[in-house]
C-alpha cells in the first residue's frame, strides 16, 4: 500500500492525472484547497454576497453545499441560503428532497423550497405526458427539464434576492456539455457561456460553478470520506440522452490518458473568450423576462402545453 505523500500515512485516494497519493485528511484538504482556488481565480465571490445554492440531495450539490458553509463563514458580511426546485419525477425526487432537507437541517442553513407545479401549474412528468400524447412536436424531458429549472432557478434567485447563484456541475458535467456543444455543432453556444460573470442582464443572477475543475470520482470520494448524505439514484429520464454517450467516451479516454477531462474543460473555456459573443438581450413580450428569441422559449412550452391540456377536456 503506498504511503500519502504529504504526510507518510497510509494513502486512501490516488490521483491518476496528479500522480498524488493521498491519505484521507489531505485528500479531503486538496479538494477544500481547490475549490477556494476556482472561486478566487475566476472572481465567483465578493465578501458581501448572498450565496444562493441549488441542492438536489445528489452528491455535487451536497458537496458544493458543505465547502461553500465553509469559506462563506470566513466572511462575516455574506450569507447562504439553500435552494431546492422539485421538478415533479414521480419515484426519483422524493428520496432526494429528503436528503437535501436532512443536509440543511444538520448543517443549520436556510433552505427555500419549491416546485415547477407550484410554480407554472405542471410537474414535468405532467409536462412529458402532455406533449408526448398531443404535441406533434417531440421533445426529450431534459429539454423541457433545462428550460423550466433555468427559469425558476433565476426567478427564485432573484425574489430571494441572492447576488450570485452557485451550481453543483462538477468537472465530468463541464467536460461534457463542450463536447455536446462540438457534437451538436453549436460552438455559438460556447461563446455565450458566461465564465467572467459579466452582467449580461440585470433581471439574470450571476450563476458560479464552483466544482467545475473537480472530477466527479473525486466528488464521489469527498462526499464518502465527510460521510454526507446524499442520493445517488439517477434521473430515470437521463437514460439513452447524449450526454451519457459522451460521459462514456471522456472516462475511456480519461483511464487512458488521464487529465483529458482537465483539458477539454480548459479548451472550452479558450473557445469561450475567443468568442465572447454578446447576446441581443429584450424582454419576452409575454413573461417580461430576459430572452434572446421574440418569445421566449419558457412561453412557447407553456402556450403549447395550455392548447393541448385544455382541447380535449
Ligand atoms: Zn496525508
Ligand atoms: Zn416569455
Amino acid at each position: 500500500m503506498k504511503k500519502c505523500m504529504k504526510c507518510n500515512k497510509q494513502s486512501a485516494y490516488y490521483r491518476p492525472y496528479s500522480g498524488e497519493y493521498l491519505c484521507k485528511k489531505h485528500f479531503i484538504e486538496s479538494i477544500e484547497r481547490k475549490v477556494a482556488r476556482t472561486i478566487a481565480r475566476h472572481k465567483m465571490l465578493q465578501e458581501t454576497d448572498k450565496i444562493g445554492v441549488g441542492i438536489s440531495g445528489g452528491k455535487d450539490s451536497t458537496v458544493l453545499l458543505y465547502i461553500l458553509q465553509k469559506i462563506e463563514k470566513r466572511f462575516p458580511q455574506s450569507s447562504l441560503i439553500a435552494i431546492t426546485i422539485d421538478e415533479g419525477i414521480s419515484g426519483y425526487r422524493e428520496e432526494g428532497l429528503k436528503l437535501a432537507t436532512q443536509l440543511t437541517s444538520e448543517l443549520g442553513i436556510e433552505h427555500f423550497i419549491t416546485s415547477f407545479r407550484e410554480l407554472y401549474g405542471y410537474s414535468l412528468d405532467e409536462i412529458v405526458q402532455i406533449f408526448k400524447k398531443k404535441s406533434k412536436e417531440q421533445h426529450t424531458a431534459c429539454f423541457f427539464c433545462g428550460i423550466l429549472r433555468r427559469r425558476s432557478l433565476n426567478q427564485v434567485a432573484r425574489n430571494l434576492k441572492v447576488d450570485k447563484l452557485a451550481l453543483g456541475h462538477n468537472l465530468d458535467d463541464e467536460a461534457q456539455t463542450v463536447l455536446m456543444n462540438i457534437f451538436r455543432s453549436d460552438i455559438i453556444r460556447m461563446g455565450r457561456t458566461n465564465l467572467n460573470l459579466r452582467q449580461v442582464h440585470d433581471l439574470f443572477v450571476p450563476r458560479i460553478k464552483p466544482l467545475r475543475e473537480i472530477p466527479e470520482r473525486e466528488i464521489a470520494a469527498y462526499a464518502f470520506f465527510r460521510d454526507l448524505p446524499f442520493h445517488s439514484q439517477t434521473c430515470p429520464y437521463a437514460e439513452g440522452v447524449l450526454r451519457n454517450d459522451i460521459q462514456r467516451i471522456l472516462n475511456e479516454m480519461e483511464a487512458k490518458r488521464p487529465g483529458t477531462k482537465h483539458s477539454v474543460l480548459r479548451s472550452g473555456d479558450k473557445i469561450q473568450q475567443l468568442l465572447q459573443i454578446k447576446q441581443e438581450i429584450h424582454l419576452c413580450p409575454i413573461c417580461h423576462e430576459p430572452a434572446t428569441e421574440k418569445i421566449c422559449k419558457f412561453c412557447k412550452i407553456m402556450q403549447n402545453l395550455q392548447n393541448h391540456s385544455t382541447k380535449n377536456i
